[in-house]
């Protein structure tokens, strides 16, 4: 049986990764199988980067294959913000609330409310080589609020072929066309192929017997 770890603590994400890959010969675990490791940095400049951090990171140290995503919105007016700083556009502890805030102002005024949301999501060994799946949706930003489903940004985020925002649609119809949907559901087209890769791109370990 293959053991996949999400480098995750966040019960959503597990959640919503195990149903799409539910029926492949697969044990997903999470951060919570297993004890405290080291803080993960998110210090890197692209989603990419700090996608490959984390699952290298957590593979690394835990000698299973892992599974890391991140991602944001990026806004064409504002130069590609919030972009990697989405969950802290507001300050380092800021709500989603207070984000949506910074933005909304940040925006006022502006013609071009174009935006996307980006998701990378990376699957590293311990050696450290890794594969990476992408997903992109478009939309444009409201100057107010629709809906009360889904999370950060969502309220905000219009989508133009269901007319409503994401917070306005369930979490199944919003992950058919969301970014981290459209990366997982080539996830589990690959998946196969993925386990191959994964089978021969793992190190051997070899157990040392201890003899006194
Ligand atoms: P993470 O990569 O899941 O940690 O997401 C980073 C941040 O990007 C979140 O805290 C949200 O602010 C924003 N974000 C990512 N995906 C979504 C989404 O599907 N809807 C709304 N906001 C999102």
């Amino acid at each position: 049986m293959n053991i996949i770890i999400l480098a995750t603590r966040n019960k959503n994400k597990t959640r919503e990764i195990k149903q799409l890959l539910k029926m492949k010969d697969v044990v997903i675990k999470d951060l919570d199988d297993f004890g405290p490791i080291p803080e993960i940095e998110e210090d890197g400049t692209s989603f990419d980067e700090n996608a490959y951090k984390k699952a290298s990171f957590v593979s690394r140290i835990l000698g299973y294959p892992a599974m890391a995503d991140d991602s944001g919105l990026v806004v064409e007016a504002l130069n590609g913000e919030p972009g990697i700083y989405s969950a802290r556009y507001a300050g380092e502890n800021a709500t989603d609330k207070e984000n949506c805030e910074k933005l909304i102002k940040k925006l006022k005024g502006k013609k071009n409310r174009k935006a996307a949301f980006e998701c990378v999501i990376s699957i590293a060994v311990p050696t450290g080589a890794a594969l990476t799946y992408e997903g992109r949706c478009e939309g444009v930003i409201l100057e107010e609020p629709a809906g009360e489903n889904g999370f950060g940004y969502d309220p905000f985020f219009y989508y133009p072929e269901f007319k409503k925002t994401f917070a306005e649609v369930s979490m199944e119809e919003k992950s058919m066309v969301s970014h981290r949907g459209k990366a997982l559901i080539e996830i589990r087209d690959e998946f196969d192929k993925i386990l191959q890769w994964i089978d021969i791109n793992m190190p051997i370990f070899e157990k040392a017997e201890c003899k006194l």
